[in-house]
């Protein structure tokens, strides 16, 4: 969907004809299962950008690739994105997750956007509480709205301090990480919600490892060796594996722990 008014009519029409909608931005955190999806699969090639450089105002459309975002405002010396370095995926499907890293999210950072409603209606949002934001959520992601312009407004700051943290987290993901390219949609589970206020979430991949997840695998589908919460798919993995093998995982934490993990990667059935 190369346009606006393209997305407004494909929505209404398909809010008419009462078709499931998937929204598809860089496609990183999705598990689409082996019959596929029934209804209509929109993906955005909204590709719009645009940065001033004195003002630090960033407009921003859809399908931009976050990382490549922030190493454009890091080049310039526009400070508050640096975090984000290396993060897979679009603007769009990144604030629809709420995406984050390092104890910040993209949505902490946005200053209005532009969206259009299931039924087709575009609206501009001022006020960003619109979204409610929380840890990988927001309302997008309930209401079906899709998310077609940010903006962000960034100040300037020091170019190699922001240099600096932006090699630091990318070279953080390149160890931690696969490879760009080999099949996985990132972490799996959420991290869960801290036992006191103010302490920090409990690592998914923390629990996991102490059940050794790392050894597990469901035929092609297998727990990456450098981080028990990420799952790859070897070469000919099915979405069955793969969700067999996450069963497993979360019944060992579950079995151990008595925590209850919960899917981080969004699962597209059939319907939706
Ligand atoms: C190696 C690796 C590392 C990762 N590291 C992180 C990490 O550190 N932190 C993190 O949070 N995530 C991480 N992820 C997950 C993923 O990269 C992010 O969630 C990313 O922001 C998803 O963006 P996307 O465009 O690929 O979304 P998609 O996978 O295409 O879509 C995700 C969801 O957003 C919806 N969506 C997409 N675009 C829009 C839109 N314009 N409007 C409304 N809804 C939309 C989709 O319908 C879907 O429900 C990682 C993934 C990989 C593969």
């Amino acid at each position: 969907v190369t346009s606006i008014d393209a997305l407004s009519a494909l929505l209404g029409a398909a809010s008419r004809l009462k078709l499931p909608v998937l929204v598809l931005g860089g496609g990183t955190n999705l598990l689409i299962d082996d019959r596929g999806f029934d209804g209509l699969a929109l993906k955005l090639a909204l590709h719009g950008l645009f940065i001033d450089e004195d003002t630090g105002v960033i407009n921003v459309e859809a399908a931009v690739s976050t990382s490549m975002l922030v190493e454009q405002t890091v080049a310039l010396g526009l400070t508050g994105m640096a975090f984000a370095a290396g993060l897979p995926g679009s603007v769009g499907g990144g604030l629809a997750g709420n995406a984050g890293c390092f104890g910040q999210c993209l949505g902490d950072i946005l200053k209005e956007a532009t969206v259009v409603h299931q039924n087709g209606e575009t609206e501009r949002i001022e006020n960003v509480d619109w979204f409610q934001f929380q840890y990988r959520r927001s309302r997008l992601l309930e209401t079906g709205a899709v998310l077609v312009r940010a903006s962000f407004v960034l100040p300037q700051g020091d170019k190699e301090v922001l240099r600096e943290e932006s090699d630091r987290n990318i070279a953080l993901r390149r160890r931690k990480h696969p490879l760009p390219g080999a099949y996985t949609a990132g972490s799996f589970f959420k991290n869960l919600p801290p036992k006191k206020l103010g302490e920090h979430r409990i690592a998914a991949g923390f629990l996991l490892d102490q059940v050794g997840a790392r050894e597990m695998s469901q035929g092609d589908a297998a727990v990456f060796e450098r981080h028990a919460n990420i799952v790859i798919n070897r070469a000919n993995a099915s979405c069955r594996d793969v969700l067999r093998l996450t069963d497993a995982m979360r019944f060992r934490v579950l079995e151990r722990f008595g925590a209850h993990l919960e899917p981080e990667v969004r699962y597209i059935g059939p319907s939706g």
